[in-house]
């Protein structure tokens, strides 16, 4: 596999970005409010009316969208810090992302590490936001199903955790934009998700390294100062 070192210190963190995401929710919104208005209009045939309500579901799809990858777990600040059982967290996510993988032929393995004393530290919902938008992408890489691979192990000082699919891949360009905004190849994506997780990592201390493939597969490893107690 091709290997590419992503350092998180690249990406912005997280709250500096909160306007500008505010802002793309507030853009389908006023899409949404203007289409609404004309609904009102006495004159209104079925086509017209058809299409308004079309372009209405899609604006509120994108909304939906942009709070999955960007607010869906995340409490306001302040954050509040706490320690974080790992193997606990390979279980919830392998879960959840059980709950996106529904009927599409993919299998989840999520593999907890035989210490099961490994402890990082960090916010746990920003945590699980981060592991979840890394793992949706993973999903999303297997539209003919496949097997996404969940896995925690660590030494002394470090735990690790992978996440790996045998999904569609990407080029070491593809590579070098993850994590920058806006950069989306889906046709609905919001390019928000990688940039959300590596600023949550970065804060966490967390180092992320991504090998990937085209037409093989692609795996994530992301490391974390490990605490005891
Ligand atoms: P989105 O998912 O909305 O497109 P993301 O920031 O989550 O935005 O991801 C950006 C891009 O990175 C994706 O559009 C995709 O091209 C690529 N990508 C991320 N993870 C993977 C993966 N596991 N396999 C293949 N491509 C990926
Ligand atoms: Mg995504």
């Amino acid at each position: 596999m091709q290997e590419e070192m992503i350092k998180s210190e690249k990406t912005k963190i997280v709250s500096e970005m909160a306007a500008a995401v505010a802002h793309e929710i507030r853009n389908p919104l006023t899409t949404v409010r203007g289409f609404i208005q004309l609904f009102g209009a006495d004159d209104l045939d079925k086509q017209k009316k058809e299409f308004y309500q079309k372009i209405c579901l899609e604006e509120l799809d994108r909304a939906q969208l942009i709070i999955t990858d960007y607010l869906s777990l995340a409490k306001p600040d302040p954050e509040i810090i706490e320690t974080i059982a790992i193997n606990e967290e390979i279980q919830y996510l392998s879960n959840v992302l059980m709950t996106y993988a529904n009927y599409n032929n993919i299998q989840i393995s999520g593999i907890l590490s035989e210490d099961p004393s490994l402890k990082i530290v960090g916010d746990r919902y920003k945590f699980r936001q981060a592991l979840i938008n890394i793992g949706k992408n993973a999903i999303e890489a297997l539209p003919e199903g496949g097997l996404l691979e969940i896995m925690a192990n660590g030494t002394g000082e470090e735990v690790f955790i992978v996440i790996r699919d045998n999904g569609i891949g990407m080029t070491p360009e593809q590579i070098n934009r993850l994590g920058t905004p806006y950069y989306s190849t889906k046709e609905k994506g919001t390019g928000l998700g990688t940039m959300v997780s590596f600023g949550i990592i970065k804060k966490m201390s967390g180092r992320i390294g991504i090998t990937s493939e085209r037409g093989v597969g692609t795996e994530y490893t992301l490391s974390f100062p490990r605490v005891n107690g």
